[in-house]
């Protein structure tokens, strides 16, 4: 049987539950493609995954990252438009196609619906083997690496502010951590749509690469309240939209933020699951509160395409060998990031 090097947990925890290891190498099968994979990004995801996530089943021991750059290695039978060794980034939702939920641009609703690295086998090892759908060709324009920090957070960033939130040029928006992912992402998609853009750093160092990202105002959460700062910044008025990832440390506050008709689009929470909400603001002002989960495949054919034109830029962190894993993860727990960790598989071992 022929191995393969990949990073894998028996059972949930924290990083170190991670072990470099050889596993048996994945063979494609119906619809199925081998990716040589050449860089894979981290996402708050992979911790939670590996933490453990009530009503999801994961199967142990699990190859964990959703986010996977490389080259197209081996087909599986009847796979038939894609073409060996040609480079491309591989979606990372898996659904059925065909339901109403695909046919409509809503995958994510697909009763069906998987996540690579979550409930299936995903990028931490030199191979994986992904549906032939989710497969999208890309330039040689960007490097590996760059190209394994768009898929999961471009997409989910621009489902908030486009499909979800509706920003219009004009409007202004709160995009909270500038440093991280779907930060980063959030902060250009906005830029691009033409709205005047606000957000939060923790410490100055950050604060400059925010500004460098297109942020017109970055206020540092550490020294100052942000909501206090976004009202001053707004004049009193509140932005028209938040993006919040936050969670129970940011929401209450990121809610009073809002002009009135605002919208806040929450993808995630990573200081906990719940929080205290005045409904007293959400019906005076008349405002939305909308929940973002990934996005579809339209979309991310869309960011990509922004992304070979130059509009949106990857923004990487560092980049860890496989082996590091663990180190890599820390890094992401402990908020020292800015923009995308990114992991490569050594092949010459
Ligand atoms: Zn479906």
């Amino acid at each position: 049987m022929q191995k393969m090097r990949a990073v894998i947990f028996r059972k949930h925890g924290t990083p170190g539950e991670l072990e470099y290891t050889y596993v048996p190498k994945p063979k494609p099968g119906p619809g199925e493609v081998l990716i040589k994979v050449r860089a894979c990004a981290l996402n708050h995801l992979d911790l939670w995954a590996l933490g453990g996530m009530r009503g999801v089943s994961i199967p142990l021991p699990h190859i964990l990252g959703c986010d996977i750059a490389g080259e197209v290695a081996a087909l599986g039978p009847g796979v038939r438009k894609i073409r060996l060794n040609k480079r491309v980034v591989v979606a990372p939702g898996v659904s059925c196609g065909h339901c109403g939920y695909c046919k409509s641009g809503w995958d994510s609703l697909c009763a069906k619906y998987q996540i690579l690295g979550l409930q299936r086998s995903g990028g931490y090892a030199q191979y994986a083997v992904v549906p032939a759908h989710n497969v999208i060709r890309v330039s040689k324009k960007l490097s590996y690496e760059k190209w394994a920090a768009i898929p999961l957070v471009f997409l989910t960033a621009w489902h908030m502010l486009v499909t979800r939130a509706g920003l219009q040029k004009g409007e202004t928006a709160l995009i909270h951590a500038a440093g991280s992912g779907v930060g980063s992402a959030g902060l250009q998609i906005a830029k691009y749509l033409g709205a005047k853009t606000v957000t939060t750093v923790g410490s100055d160092k950050k604060a400059a690469r925010a500004k460098m990202l297109g942020a017109d105002h970055v206020i540092n959460y550490q020294k100052k309240e942000f909501h206090e700062e976004v009202q001053t910044w707004t004049k009193m008025r509140g932005v028209d939209v938040v993006l919040e990832h936050i969670g129970p440390e940011t929401f209450p506050k990121s809610v009073a933020c809002l002009a009135k008709k605002g919208r806040l689009v929450t993808c995630g929470v990573t200081s906990g699951p719940s929080t205290p909400l005045d409904i007293r603001y959400v019906f005076a002002r008349q405002l939305s509160i909308l929940g973002c989960y990934m996005g579809g495949m339209a979309e991310l054919h869309k960011v990509i395409r922004l992304v070979e034109k130059g509009k949106l830029k990857p923004v990487v962190d560092e980049i860890f060998p496989l082996r590091e894993a663990q180190k890599a993860l820390t890094r992401m727990q402990d908020r020292a990031h800015f923009g995308k960790i990114i992991l490569t598989p050594d092949h010459s071992d």
